[in-house]
């Protein structure tokens, strides 16, 4: 979609027999990332408790930001006058901001009753009324208040294009409505259509805004988001609808459940571009990092690594260890021998249980540290597994490394 010979563009590597995953390389004007790539998650511009060029020696070649709460505090004004994000938050790689529709709009669902996401009906019933929420969506946009102070604040898809625009990530996303899965299908495809609406906004914005500033700008390439829900028809109609305006890329978001991700993924992915790069937003677990690429997801973000490393939570090839337990009191060993990260190098299970247990910040560090290694490592050995393997080197990876994961569960 852009008219400037810009320095953003994607090319496929080794594609998997029978399914839309590959390997890639996404080319952005700071810098590369080979695909499939795990995105840390910086939400208010610093991935919590780790320096930037300590984020850049684990190895990650990006950070996802969040629109929303930049707008909020500092103010897109402030990032944009510090030279836009990577270089406001000092970090040397690729960055990426998501258009604030999903924090908007968890603001918005106010459940009345708490249900289990993947037990109950979709019923809109259990939604509150639009009188009790932080957040309302009318057709032309989102009326939300902040999480901060209260205050009443609009964002429209011109809005979202403009704060992106000032906070200068190379990869935005156009604005959409992230429902849940208790919508009705009823209210989903009104959810769709208005998306898609949006999404043609977002295009026509992000057009005008990158023709005022010119060549000399660093281009940003946008993304629109497919949403659907559940719904097979619907993912396939919205990521045709955004297929015929042409961005970038494309991004992947919305309600999923768990055991679903993997099937919508792919439906999405088969009707998409091929050249086009693909980002799912927002996964989980470690298994789901396997059935993101397999379906054909490129890159993704994921806050898992470093939320569960906060509350002393980390990952081995044995499971999940929870490191605050006492039985860790004394062991001298590393968190996990076989990870060559400056945490399993420098320090004991045992300091970081008492680190953890006194509350003191670097605990949660080199917590963080160790999660993020894990998990760039895991989707490094992904990537070669793919060029070197294909289909069934993914396959047999997949099921030596979570086979060995959940047999271990030693949290
Ligand atoms: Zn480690």
């Amino acid at each position: 979609m852009t008219s400037y010979p810009a320095p953003f563009w994607f090319e496929v590597g080794t594609r998997l027999e029978g399914s839309p995953g590959r390997t890639g390389r996404l080319i952005t004007p700071h810098g590369e990332i080979r695909t499939p790539a795990f995105i840390p998650v910086g939400t208010a511009a610093t991935v919590k408790g780790v320096l930037p060029e300590t984020m850049a020696a684990l190895g990650a070649s990006a950070i996802l930001a969040n629109a929303y709460h930049l707008y909020l505090r500092p103010g897109a004004e402030v990032v944009e006058a510090a030279g836009g994000l990577a270089a406001f938050m000092n970090w040397p790689g690729v960055t990426f901001t998501d258009s604030g529709g999903f924090q908007v709009l968890s603001l918005g669902a106010g459940f009345k009753k708490v249900l289990a996401m993947d037990a109950g009906i979709p019923d809109d019933a259990v939604i509150a009324p639009r009188s009790q929420r932080l957040a309302v969506v009318d057709d032309d946009g989102v009326t939300f208040r902040s999480h901060l102070d209260g205050s009443r604040h609009r964002f429209t898809p011109e809005v979202s294009m403009q704060v992106q625009h000032r906070l200068g990530a190379d990869v935005i996303f156009a604005f959409d409505e992230c429902t849940t899965l208790m919508n009705t299908r009823a209210y989903q495809e009104a959810s769709v259509a208005r998306t898609a609406a949006w999404a043609r906004r977002c295009a026509a914005e992000h057009r005008r805004l990158t023709d005022v500033a010119g060549p000399d700008r660093a281009y940003q390439g946008l993304f629109g988001v497919v949403q659907g829900a559940q719904y097979e028809d619907l993912r396939r109609q919205a990521a045709r609808d955004l297929r015929s305006l042409g961005f970038d890329g494309y991004g992947i978001g919305g309600a999923l459940e768990k055991q679903e991700l993997g099937r919508i993924v792919r439906w999405v992915c088969e009707e998409l571009p091929d050249g086009a790069p693909r980002h799912l937003l927002g996964i989980s677990g470690l298994d789901d990092l396997f059935s993101a690429v397999e379906a054909g997801a490129d890159t993704f973000d994921c806050v898992a690594p470093s939320r569960t490393a906060r509350h002393g939570r980390v990952y081995t090839p044995d499971g999940p260890l929870a490191l605050k337990r006492a039985g860790l009191k004394a062991d001298c060993g590393p968190i996990d021998p076989e990870c060559d990260c400056y945490t399993c190098a420098h320090y004991t299970r045992a300091y970081l249980n008492h680190l953890l247990r006194s509350g003191e910040m670097v605990g949660a560090t080199l917590a963080t540290v160790h999660n993020i290694r894990f998990v760039v490592r895991l989707v490094d050995a992904m990537r070669t597994a793919i060029d070197t393997g294909g289909a069934a080197g993914l396959a047999g990876l997949r099921t030596q490394v979570l086979g060995r994961y959940f047999a271990g569960g030693r949290g």
